[in-house]
């Protein structure tokens, strides 16, 4: 018989499950559930009371692998940590959320129990057995996976399902103890980039493109790409938006051209670029060619503004397009936005 295990680690604040932990679960009840298979969740944190709490709607067994070694994230104790919790479960089927933090480990954990892993997992169902979806070829393949191997690792992706959430209690947790390696690495801080308008955030409400367009002549004739940024910033500063960009935009800066500063190739959405997953997008100044909206697929409601009627937001590629100047709009909308708050 198949025995789940979800394995989940805390967020910074070590206190609480990451959000994308919170949507393993969800994934782990349900296909526990679905199978009538045992399912067991296992938690990696310096402290683990709080997280433990937070799951026992689940009604399952709490494994838990506490200690300061485990309050950051670190190959060597994280794998070692993973293994155990595997072991202690009797583990076939693993969900794990597709974090940095479990991405770089699990996969040495599957080999180290002999098993196999799987990453980019956007969906799983119950067949004949569990099968997992996942998309190749920049998001124009979808392939339905399914494995004899156990145990079999899943790196679930976030955002593609509801976290779970469900009254909390009290859990007690069994503490699995781990032997550790020698830890070379020591963990002295965290770089992270700056906080500000040009921070992409995955788990914003809305995505907000900026195209090429921006840092084009206007009706005027000339550039205005320092209006241009005055624009983006504030919008994205009261909007909590994440910001995307156009392939042509971000090339610029190669190209002596004007550009807006705060944008880098981290920010390109399309097929080059990134696929990412917010409930909205509005894509402004640029002409929604199709290598740009193949990055769109996973968008649930998408917006244009485009001077260009004939753009490819208007060959049913958007919601709603707006041929619009977006200099014009986005002020209006920022002037709405400012009296609003
Ligand atoms: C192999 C390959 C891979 C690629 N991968 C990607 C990718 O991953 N991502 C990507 O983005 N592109 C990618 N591209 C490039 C893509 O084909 C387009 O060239 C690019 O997306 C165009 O960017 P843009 O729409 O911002 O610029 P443009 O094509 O220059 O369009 C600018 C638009 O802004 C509009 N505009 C100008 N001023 C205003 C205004 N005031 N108000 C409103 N609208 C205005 C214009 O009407 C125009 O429609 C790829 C291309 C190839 C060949």
């Amino acid at each position: 018989m198949e025995k789940f295990l979800v394995l989940t680690h805390v967020d910074e604040s070590g206190a609480a499950l990451t959000k994308a932990s919170l949507e393993a679960v969800a994934a782990g009840v349900e296909m526990a559930s679905a199978m009538g298979a045992p399912l067991t969740i296992g938690i990696v944190g310096a402290q683990s009371g709080a997280a433990a709490n937070s799951v026992a709607g689940a009604g399952t067994r709490v494994l838990t692998v506490t200690g300061e070694e485990f309050s950051q994230p670190r190959y060597a104790s994280d794998a070692a940590a993973c293994e155990a919790l595997c072991r202690a479960a009797e583990a076939t089927l693993v969900f794990a959320p597709a974090s940095s933090r479990f991405a770089r480990v699990l996969p040495g954990v599957a080999q180290r129990l002999t098993g196999v892993a799987d990453t980019h997992i956007t969906a799983v169902a119950k067949g004949e057995t569990l099968e997992a979806s996942r998309w190749f070829y920049r998001q124009r393949v979808e392939a339905v996976v399914r494995r004899e191997k156990r145990p079999w690792f899943l790196l679930l992706e976030a955002g593609t399902r509801a976290p779970w959430s469900a009254a909390e209690g009290q859990v007690q947790a069994e503490t699995i103890s781990v032997t550790l390696p020698a830890l070379r690495t020591q963990v002295k801080g965290v770089r992270a980039p700056q906080q500000g308008e040009q921070t992409i955030r995955p788990d914003a409400k809305l995505l907000f493109v900026a195209g090429a367009g921006w840092t084009k002549k206007q009706a005027d004739g000339q550039v205005h790409a320092v209006e241009a940024e005055e624009l983006i910033r504030g919008f994205l500063r009261s909007a909590d938006a994440s910001l995307g960009s156009s392939k042509s935009l971000v090339d610029q800066s190669g190209e002596n051209q004007a550009v807006l500063k705060f944008m880098s190739h981290l920010n390109q959405i399309g097929q080059t670029g990134s696929t990412p997953r917010h409930p909205k997008g509005l894509s402004t100044c640029c002409h929604g060619e199709e290598p740009h909206v193949v990055g769109w697929r996973f968008v649930g409601e998408r917006r244009a503004i485009s001077l260009d009627p004939n753009c490819g937001w208007a060959r049913g590629k958007a919601d709603v397009l707006y041929v619009a100047d977006a200099f014009k709009v986005m002020a209006k909308v920022n002037e709405l936005l400012a009296n609003k708050s």
